[in-house]
């Protein structure tokens, strides 16, 4: 088994909070993150692919059709986005590095057809990431919109 990887980057903006939580838990717990109108960071995508070399071509997966199917399917959709509201696979979640990781596996695993996804590195900053291996996980929605405009009118 020879494990292949493609790495991306991009840079986009969030808010981590919990519309369950009061302001004052919402800001213990998410800190910089909870800033109200949003922060940004950039990010590195590591996408890695599992398989047997190809006998004819040498190839576990060709890298640029993986570039391809990240760019067109990931990448194109938060790049420069706000990611608790432009993008719709991650509506309603709280947008940590844990759970973009495991949205970003359920939209990239069935688009992979040579080889399988083996893991979803997302790095947050050069100290802080992630790793993914599509062990089954459930993420909470909860409704953003609701709890911002009850942020806004009270
Ligand atoms: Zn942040």
């Amino acid at each position: 088994m020879v494990y292949v990887t493609r790495k991306m980057h991009f840079s986009a903006a969030h808010r981590l909070f919990n519309p369950t939580f009061s302001h004052e838990k919402n800001e213990q717990i998410f800190d910089k993150c909870n800033n109200p109108l949003g922060h940004g960071h950039n990010y590195t995508l590591e996408v890695t692919v599992k398989g047997m070399p190809d006998p004819e071509t040498g190839y576990v997966i060709d890298l640029k059709k993986l570039r391809d199917i990240i760019e067109d399917n990931v990448v194109d959709k938060v790049d420069h986005k706000h990611l608790n509201y432009d993008v719709d696979f991650l509506q309603g979640i709280i947008p940590t590095a844990e759970n973009l990781a495991i949205r970003f596996w359920s939209i990239l695993e069935p688009k992979i057809t040579s080889g399988t996804l083996h893991s979803i590195k997302l790095f947050e900053s050069d100290q802080n990431f992630v790793e993914y291996f599509g062990e089954p996980v459930s993420i909470p929605v909860y409704n953003h919109e609701s709890a911002l405009n009850r942020e806004v009118m009270s």
